[in-house]
């Protein structure tokens, strides 16, 4: 059995903004905020660690409750923010999850939280395409979020998998880091906001300018042209 772990943002879809813009909106929301400050990292971070940044940056206590107040109102932000932003479902992305098959498994290995996830994929058409995934529910580190993947594809599969056999695609140099903490291979797409020598530096596997061209890895996914 093969796996493929697909990041959300820059990977399988870009929101146009509405991830920051609604993250934003929701600090307005829930502290009252007139001034919003623009000087926290987004891309291949995991939601916990954003809205602990937010929460420090704009001189709020990073407790557990500030942290769960800015998220539901970020959740609750969300779907509109998606309706008005002018986002895109990536290239490559709907032929190549069109040729799931029996010998495939794919999932998710993304930094949103999956409430957040399932609001996005629901947005973009693409929610049935994936039946496991790791969420960065309670945890910060990317790595770890890895780790909860490969648990979870264990799970949904009911089998032990060998790492070998698990490809992690995602679009910033964090992404190939994490597939290195389980051992899979990874593939970076320039959809995202890094430079192709700030991704190759991170050593991915395959190093594509979209995810059209993992078009040469289907025979090796055993998927039929
Ligand atoms: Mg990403």
């Amino acid at each position: 059995m093969r796996v493929l772990l697909f990041d959300i943002d820059g990977t399988l879809i870009r929101s146009g903004g509405a991830g920051k813009y609604s993250m934003e909106a929701a600090l307005q929301a829930a502290f009252g905020l007139t001034e919003i400050r623009d000087r926290v990292s987004y891309s291949g971070r995991t939601d916990r660690a954003i809205i602990h940044d937010l929460l420090l940056l704009h001189d709020l206590a990073a407790t557990p409750e500030n942290a769960r107040l800015l998220e539901a109102a970020y959740l609750a932000h969300l779907p509109e923010a998606l309706a008005t932003r002018e986002g895109l479902v990536l290239p490559g992305i709907v032929e190549t999850l069109a040729r799931k098959h029996d010998g495939i498994a794919i999932g998710l290995l993304t930094g949103n939280v999956a409430a957040g996830a399932a609001i996005k994929l629901k947005h973009y058409g693409l929610a049935d395409h994936f039946a496991f995934g790791g969420f960065a529910d309670n945890l910060s580190r990317r790595d770890d979020v890895a780790r909860r993947a490969f648990a979870e594809a264990e799970r949904h599969l009911n089998m032990k998998l060998d790492p070998a056999n698990v490809w992690v695609i995602g679009d910033t140099p964090a992404d190939v880091q994490c597939a290195r903490a389980i051992g899979a291979k990874a593939i970076a797409v320039q959809t995202g906001w890094h430079t192709p020598e700030e991704l190759a530096a991170a050593g991915p596997d395959h190093l594509f300018p979209d995810f059209t061209h993992a078009r040469e890895l289907w025979p090796v996914w055993g998927m039929m042209e």
